[in-house]
């Protein structure tokens, strides 16, 4: 752990940073209204001008922090342009560290306008959180790493930066790969800081240890060659959405826990995630009783999680009397760091046709794979982050695990595998990313930009 003591030099620039960025913030917070208002999203269905638009205010952004080289950077992917990006650069100094700051400007697409209590593009401020698509996943990311290093720009600090900011992350990032490695001399780096994460809660802030990995597929269940009257053959053979439903079942034991053999998964107890809170940011209905075993956490962040994410079956509104002859089912495993995903994907199909009811045939098609991620605490990086945080929150962090994958996160490894990756975030669990009324901690997003300029002051 770093001294505390009154002339560690983190401290002492701690109450000018602060000062700076306090007086600076109602700027920083009118330009990430500004980027709120451009609705760029990277899916094929939304208008790739205004993604272009994204891009172009993200560089100009960029231009007024005296980084000299900006450039809108995009590759192909056979033949499919990806996203704009935004990268800029300002070298180090000669035996100083470079530092990658990544944030996206592409944002999910708004969904049911009905949901939204403000207009999703246009930010409004309530009760100390802004409100819009975007606000904090992950245009205030970017702000963050602008705001930073305005605020250090007059204290000259002689770290190198390179900021990445991606166009096409909601669209599941199609370029990322090429693109690491189209541009991987414009892009190397000693650490790398990814601000796309959550923090704790509001008032407390997380730095983000470890992601689940993932892989997803389809299961096909057939049982007839064709559909048939269900009064004149129903009784010696089971429609296939119910042979579904049991195969279903038994990728789960009684207690919830995923059943399918073969998977890593491993109890983590340093952090305390009491039930009820989990209960309330889970939304879970009073009376459900929580699956799995082990401590929240784990659970959460070291153990397999399996959920089922789509079915194909007649609707009830299509239904007739009869047999179906085959089902369908999606399904989404989340991994526990340490598991490879093509290992996970071939214990799901053993499992699978181990389990095939009533002879049934069964066939996995398989679909995405993510590796999972573990970051390395005692690095040198990950421990100024933590200092840095404890510094601007005034609040011991915590080392979060993480249930989701962020899928980039393995091609940043395994392009860079020297690099230290640290992954920060904006939002908390009110922030609702993704979905309607999504929306920013105005005093945690200061507080983040505070802590991301520590953290380059102390490399
Ligand atoms: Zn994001």
């Amino acid at each position: 752990m770093t001294s505390h003591a009154e002339e560690h030099p983190v401290r002492r620039d701690a109450d000018t940073l602060r000062a700076r960025i306090d007086a600076d913030f109602p700027r920083t917070v009118e330009e990430l209204k500004a980027l709120v208002a451009i609705p760029g999203i990277a899916w094929d269905s939304f208008d790739p001008a205004r993604l272009d638009e994204s891009a172009a205010a993200v560089a100009d952004l960029v231009r007024g922090l005296g980084l000299d080289d900006v450039r809108i950077l995009r590759v192909d992917n056979d033949g499919r342009p990806g996203g704009p990006a935004v990268v800029a650069r300002r070298p180090a100094a000669p035996g100083r560290p470079t530092v990658l700051l990544y944030a996206h400007h592409d944002v999910q697409p708004p969904g049911d306008p009905d949901l939204w209590e403000t207009e999703p593009f246009k930010a409004v401020e309530r009760d100390g959180r802004l409100y819009g698509r975007g606000a904090a996943d992950d245009k205030a990311g970017i702000m963050v790493h602008v705001a930073a290093l305005r605020a250090l720009a007059e204290a000259g600090t002689d770290v190198g930066v390179t900021l990445f900011i991606e166009g096409e992350e909601e669209a599941g990032s199609p370029t990322f790969r090429t693109f690491l490695e189209t541009h991987r001399d414009l892009l190397a780096s000693d650490v790398i800081v990814v601000a796309d994460s959550s923090n704790w809660k509001v008032g407390v802030p997380a730095l983000t240890t470890s992601l689940r990995g993932l892989v997803d597929g389809t299961i096909e269940l057939r049982v007839l060659d064709h559909a048939v009257h269900s009064g004149m053959f129903g009784g010696p053979v089971l429609d296939a959405p119910t042979l579904l439903a049991r195969l279903i079942a038994t990728l789960h034991d009684d207690q919830g826990n995923v059943a399918i053999d073969g998977l890593v998964a491993y109890d983590d107890a340093e952090v305390d995630y009491p039930e009820a809170d989990f209960r309330a940011d889970a939304s879970v209905l009073d009376g459900v009783r929580l699956a799995g075993t082990g401590s929240i956490a784990s659970r959460l962040w070291t153990k397999p999680a399996l959920s089922i994410i789509g079915i194909d079956v007649p609707s009830v509104a299509m239904s007739s009397n009869t047999i179906q002859p085959s089902a369908r089912a999606k399904f989404s495993l989340r991994l526990a760091p340490g598991q490879d995903p093509a290992d996970a994907m071939a214990a799901v199909e053993r499992h699978l046709a181990a389990h095939a009811p009533f002879g049934a045939r069964v066939r996995l098609l398989p679909g995405e794979q993510g590796n999972a991620f573990a970051a390395d605490t005692t690095a040198p990086a990950a421990q100024a982050a933590l200092e840095a945080f404890r510094t601007a929150w005034g609040t011991e962090p915590v080392e979060a695990g993480m249930g989701g994958s962020i899928p980039f996160i393995a091609d940043l490894t395994e392009v860079f595998p020297q690099a230290q990756i640290l992954i920060t975030g904006v939002e908390d669990p009110d922030s609702r990313a993704h979905s309607a009324n999504e929306s920013l901690h105005l005093g945690d997003f200061r507080n983040a930009v505070l802590a991301e300029a520590l953290l380059l002051a102390s490399l």
